[in-house]
């Protein structure tokens, strides 16, 4: 239901979750963050409001880190336990992906995975774009190559961003049939499917067209489409107050 990222200077943690709590009149039933940091990923996700997942990361602090994301789910495939909330790691723990929208072909994609021994732990759509992503990446060695090869493979409405604890400064967002707005700083960018999550923080906003992917990075972003061809990036300045 919302997504936020962020790569940058300030904790992305407390970026992350300020952005979630612009996002929150949406609606939704669970939430998680991830965040790179010490050469890992560390994630955490709580079915119910956010106050939960606060709770749990004052009981279990994930450590700092510049470069991270956060989800509120509207559950559409599977229950709202924790479990089924996102953010969703491969079985390495070494990719994390959070999504809005539906993955059409996912029972496909997921008995595909399943034949290649992957173990998957929740009952949603979205959980094969993490294994579809550490596989690809695995061949490729490239994150935003690899979102633009799975975004291929995959059918329906979605706005996907993914990290990878081996680009510690790198955020991946793709989007089809469902937004994505980009929001460059000064030494630091935002994601979010809406302006309201980054606005405190800069009026610079770049809408992601369809099916495009953008690569945010501390100095800036670049945008392709899905077969890799670069598109250009049009700024605008967001003017209605916060
Ligand atoms: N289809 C996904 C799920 O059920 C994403 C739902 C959403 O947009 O929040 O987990």
């Amino acid at each position: 239901c919302g997504i936020v990222g962020y790569v940058g200077g300030q904790s992305a943690l407390d970026v992350v979750l300020a952005g979630l709590k612009r996002l929150e009149y949406r609606g939704y039933d669970s939430a998680g963050v991830a965040v790179l940091a010490d050469g890992g990923l560390a994630a955490a996700k709580k079915a119910g409001k956010l106050a939960n997942l606060e709770k749990e990361l004052a009981d279990r602090p994930l450590p700092t880190g510049a470069t991270g994301i956060g989800h509120t789910r509207w559950a559409t495939h599977g229950a709202p336990t924790d479990e089924n909330a996102h953010p969703h790691l491969d079985n390495a723990g070494r990719v994390s992906v959070v999504h809005n929208g539906i993955i059409e072909n996912f029972a496909a994609l997921r008995a595909e995975l399943a034949d290649r021994g992957h173990v998957l732990a929740s009952e949603t759509d979205t959980e094969v774009v993490a294994h579809l992503l550490a596989e690809t990446y695995s061949s490729c060695g490239e994150l935003p190559e690899a979102m633009r090869q799975v975004c291929r493979r995959l059918e329906g409405a979605f706005t996907l961003v993914a990290v990878h604890a081996d680009a510690p400064d790198l955020v991946v967002g793709a989007r089809r049939n469902s937004p994505l707005v980009v929001g460059i700083g000064e030494d630091e960018a935002f994601l979010a499917s809406d302006v309201a999550a980054f606005i405190a923080h800069t009026r610079e906003a770049v809408e992601l067209g369809q099916d495009q992917v953008v690569e945010l990075r501390r100095d800036g972003v670049t945008v392709t489409d899905f077969e890799g061809a670069p598109a250009p990036v049009r700024a605008y300045h967001v003017d209605w107050d916060a």
